[in-house]
């Protein structure tokens, strides 16, 4: 008998119709007689809507207690759905965080699992029921609750394919499964059948929010095989696995964009040796990542510009801790707020030569500046003007041939 991972997300439970809706695939899954783990996210909105009520109480609301009132979202769709399962004469049962208890281990609003108990949940498939378990929440060894990154509920069906060691790991979606870029974007957007997970991992951390990055680089970590899928229509979703077994007979696999990113520029900076760890050191002392570095071949052989890029969020505190920095004499500093990053991903890379300046000749065809550069073996990201976002992703969809 199969042993299951079945994750729903967000707008897969938005509504009670969606809730009864997923309670039938699962009965249906049953009747084939396979053991079942579901796990369930928020229902689409509320972890957002939780997050704003914080912030009307204060923009720097406690973390701690922010995990425990995010926490309710997927406690909710949990208990909704075992209920509705219930109603359909099948033997569900939720259990929350700590009543497994899903063990993690690091900051608030940012934990990872670490590990669960499977003596009760295993008990309880044995005898026939469906266990249905909250994503994106755990319990820290203090005993505190945790949340484990914005679209958790992924990495949760990830870590349970793992512990649980089951057959399969699927996870519903509103779309059909991983396209060559956001479908609901641009409609000419093609579905992928298959995928590395080192494509998939690149796709997710550029911004594909289709799968968790987190979750991507557990399931490559350990080798579980993921498939998303619909839970509205029955077509075929995609699956994402070991390369060992893909063609890469295309150069470019999909395209992504994010606009979480800022770019910062330092003016006439010393040229001087140390100078970049200078800058970069107390940015990284203070959690900031730093993303794509330019440094411009000074002029004089002096001075020289130094431009990079963090995440949004995060500008308010670089920019601080720039100011503070006593030992950069720059004559300015400016950031740019308003820029988005547009990747291209492909396995094929490795092989092809000139994509790169096929990529950067499609955005001059299209009048658009690049402001930075950054590339991997498979990889190659832009960072533009944010308003010029779909127009560029429209162009490289259309010159890798993925329309
Ligand atoms: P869930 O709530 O099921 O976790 P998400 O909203 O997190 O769903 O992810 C699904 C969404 O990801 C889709 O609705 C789609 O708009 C978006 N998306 C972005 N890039 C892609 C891509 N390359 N392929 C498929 N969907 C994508
Ligand atoms: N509800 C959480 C979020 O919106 C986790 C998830 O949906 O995966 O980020
Ligand atoms: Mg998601």
């Amino acid at each position: 008998m199969k042993k299951k991972v079945l994750k729903f997300g967000g707008t897969s439970v938005g509504s009670i119709e969606r809730i009864l809706h997923a309670a039938k695939i699962i009965q249906n899954e049953l009747k084939n007689g396979s053991k079942l783990i579901i796990v369930v996210s928020a229902m689409s909105g509320r972890t957002n809507e939780l997050i704003d009520m914080s912030k009307s109480v204060s923009n720097n609301f406690n973390k701690r207690e922010l995990d425990v009132m995010l926490s309710t979202g997927e406690q909710v769709s949990c208990s909704l759905l075992s209920g509705a399962l219930n109603d359909l004469g099948i033997n569900a049962k939720s259990w929350m965080n700590w009543q497994i208890p899903i063990l993690t281990e690091g900051e608030h609003n940012n934990s990872r699992i670490i590990n669960m108990n499977v003596d009760k949940i295993n008990n309880f498939l044995k005898d026939g029921g469906v266990a249905v378990i909250p994503g994106y929440q755990g319990i820290s060894t203090t005993g505190d609750i945790t949340t484990i990154g914005r679209g958790g509920s992924d990495a949760t069906a990830v870590a349970i394919a793992k512990i649980f060691d089951t057959d399969s790991c699927e996870i519903y979606t509103d779309v059909d499964g991983v396209y060559s870029t956001d479908p609901n974007k641009i409609p000419l957007a093609k579905k992928i059948d298959k995928i590395s997970y080192e494509e998939m991992l690149e796709l997710s951390s550029l911004g594909a929010k289709v799968m968790q990055s987190s979750a991507v680089q557990t399931a490559m970590m350990y080798d579980i095989p993921l498939q998303v899928r619909s839970t509205f229509t029955d077509r075929l979703g995609t699956k994402i696995f070991n390369k060992e077994s893909l063609d890469y007979s295309k150069v470019v696999t999909g395209v992504a964009y994010s606009k979480d990113d800022a770019k910062i520029t330092l003016q006439s900076v010393e040229d001087k040796p140390g100078i970049a760890a200078d800058i970069f050191e107390p940015l990284g002392k203070n959690q900031i990542n730093i993303d794509m570095v330019i440094q411009n071949v000074s002029s004089d052989g002096k001075t020289t510009d130094i431009t990079f890029t963090v995440k949004r969020n995060d500008i308010e505190k670089s920019l601080e801790i720039l100011n503070k920095n006593n030992k950069i004499k720059s004559k300015n500093i400016s950031f740019k707020n308003n820029v988005a990053k547009i990747s291209i991903v492909g396995a094929g890379m490795v092989t092809t030569p000139g994509v790169t300046y096929k990529m950067f000749r499609a955005l001059a065809e299209e009048k658009i500046n690049i402001l930075a550069i950054s590339t991997s073996e498979i990889k190659i990201s832009v960072i533009i003007e944010e308003s010029s976002t779909l127009k560029a992703v429209k162009k490289l969809h259309n010159i890798f041939n993925l329309d």
